[in-house]
């Protein structure tokens, strides 16, 4: 325990109480921020609602749960002696394999002691004197810090249909999100899946191998490129090991931190056979290449985005044997890339499988949820039998986790009320009128490959403490100006960009969250380089866009 009231800070930093910060969660971001902070050696809690650390990888057990990214890019960089002691045994580990990992790290860098579980964060007070931030658990016991600092995840809030009768089924049901710790049996029974975003693509290919039926209801189709996952052995973790300097320089350099960039050609640069070779090229290649490393045009240019939308149509037309099943899962409403791609493996084979059915709920939609299934209606009235129901309907996305707690900045001010007419924020991190706290991971920051986000967006926030004690200075905050300069860049990087058309998480959108149906520009879609050349140079000159005390 390292609370210690009214202590004098370090460096003679002024008195404060508790701690000098308080993070919310234990995630990847949460982690390395209390790693940071202790090395500044500050006193720092972190309250966490899970029993265990992990974040998004602790919640998220559902089966057949994955990365999409490589896992050795997915990896902390910052610590040598970490990188070389672990190794990874598949190109995209499961879920299991990285919540070993995630407590790897805690276990070594002996984080936990500073972390208190079972410990949801409800309220959030800002106060003046001294300047920080009470915080209130859902168990009603209170604590002070003088920073407070958010890395709660921008998918962390799951959400649940708003369809009748939710809560009324007699059998097992489950959100991927709330996945129970012991494991859940499929053999021989029926199970709907409700969601067909990256979760559902995931549980749905899992789910269909031992299920005895399973039953699929998709509203929006996406478009899903194959994960192409293997082993790793030990010599070529021994090679990857090698090339962690080089890969981890790589991923700084590139739009969104992937290993991939896009080819510097335009989509019509190429004659037509070039074309449909090089998409074959990256539809057999591992990962997000097909996504971050086609053509430098796809999400850009209307054509040239239809361009590589008929491949991938043409690819499920190949793959799904019932001519009818393969236009539902082809996308209308959206070209490809412009969403989140799922990455699949054998997914669309499943629609092939006898044990396996997709119901399109534009035209049946699902009326109520029962207490041995559901119904539906539109076009064919129909009453379906379930033992489980398995809800991937996704997330709360960016402010989601915000908006649960109670979030009060000066006079009171509720943060979900300033962002109620759209976001504001400085370069991510700071809102105005909410002083001394810090985003991880919050609205209108890059997101990209996250931890490599997550390890830049920690360094700068440490940056800004650093500079705070070493000035004695006990307030930062966000100006208007800065706030607005900032939101109108975030606006206006985003111009141009087919994903900031269509609606999706990314775009603010959620049909289950009263007042999230309008798009907004919810996350920085400019380059990470810029993202950080931004941040870097308002640290280099000393935080002065900052209202300091
Ligand atoms: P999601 O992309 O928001 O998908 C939710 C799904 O549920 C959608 O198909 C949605 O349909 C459907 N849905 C929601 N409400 C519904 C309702 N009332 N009735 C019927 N269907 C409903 O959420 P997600 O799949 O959990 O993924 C979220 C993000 O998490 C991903 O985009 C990705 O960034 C991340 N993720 C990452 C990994 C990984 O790295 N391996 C894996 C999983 C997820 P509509 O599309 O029509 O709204």
């Amino acid at each position: 325990m390292t609370a210690s009231k009214e202590t004098p800070g370090p460096n003679g930093w002024a008195p404060v109480p508790d701690y000098d910060a308080i993070i919310i969660g234990a995630g990847i971001s949460g982690l390395y921020q209390l790693y940071r902070l202790r090395e500044l050696g500050l006193r720092a809690r972190v309250f966490e609602a899970g029993t265990g650390v992990g974040g998004t990888w602790y919640w998220n057990r559902y089966p057949g749960a994955r990365f999409d990214s490589e896992s050795y890019s997915y990896s902390y960089s910052f610590s040598k002696e970490l990188l070389e002691e672990w190794n990874w045994s598949e190109h995209f580990a499961g879920q299991p394999e990285t919540l070993r990992y995630l407590n790897h790290v805690a276990d070594k860098f002996d984080l936990c002691r500073d972390i208190q579980f079972r410990s949801r964060v409800a309220e959030a007070r800002y106060r003046d004197a001294p300047h920080g931030w009470d915080v209130t658990l859902e168990d009603g016991s209170r604590h002070r810090a003088r920073f407070l600092i958010t890395a709660v995840g921008p998918l962390s809030a799951p959400t649940m249909p708003r369809i009748e009768g939710v809560g009324t089924f007699q059998g097992e049901a489950y959100h991927t999100a709330r996945w129970p710790h012991a494991p859940v049996s499929f053999a021989g029974k029926r199970v709907a899946v409700i969601g067909t975003g990256a979760t559902g693509v995931q549980t749905i290919q899992e789910v269909a191998k031992t299920a005895g039926h399973l039953t699929v209801f998709q509203r929006t189709p996406n478009w899903c490129p194959p994960l192409h996952n293997s082993k790793i052995d030990a010599a070529e973790m021994a090679t990857i090991k090698a090339g962690y300097p080089q890969m981890f320089k790589r991923c700084l350099e590139t739009f969104a931190c992937f290993l991939h960039t896009p080819d510097p050609r335009g989509t019509f640069e190429v004659s037509d056979e070039e074309r449909e070779a090089f998409f074959e090229k990256l539809y057999a290649t591992p990962g997000f290449g097909i996504w971050q490393g086609n053509f430098r045009d796809i999400l850009t240019d209307r054509r040239a985005n239809a361009a590589i939308t008929d491949f991938v149509a043409r690819k499920i037309r190949q793959r799904v044997k019932d001519p009818k099943v393969a236009e539902k899962l082809i996308p209308k409403n959206h070209g490809f890339g412009t969403r989140r791609v799922p990455m699949e493996t054998k997914y669309y084979e499943v629609y092939n499988q006898p044990n396996v059915r997709l119901v399109d709920i534009n035209e049946t939609p699902i009326e109520r949820i029962t207490a041995h299934g559901l119904t539906t209606g539109g076009i064919e009235t129909a009453e379906y039998e379930f033992d489980i129901i398995i809800y991937a309907t996704g997330f709360d996305a960016i402010t989601g986790s915000f908006d649960r707690i109670d979030i009060r900045g000066v006079g009171g001010r509720l943060l979900k009320d300033k962002w109620k007419n759209g976001l504001e924020t400085y370069l991510g991190v700071l809102v105005e009128g909410f002083p001394n706290m810090l985003m991880l991971m919050g609205p209108h920051t890059a997101l990209g490959n996250i931890p490599r986000s997550i390890e830049y967006n920690v360094d700068w926030v440490t940056g800004l403490v650093r500079h705070a004690r070493a000035q004695n200075l006990t307030c930062v905050e966000a100006t208007e100006a800065g706030v607005a300069s900032w939101t109108d860049h975030v606006k206006s990087v985003g111009e141009g960009l087919l994903s900031n058309e269509v609606n999706s998480w990314m775009t603010g959108i959620n049909s289950n969250v009263a007042g999230k149906q309008t798009r907004m520009i919810a996350r920085y879609s400019g380059s990470a380089p810029a993202y950080r050349a931004r941040c870097d140079e308002v640290a280099a000159k000393g935080y002065g866009e900052l209202r300091l005390a």
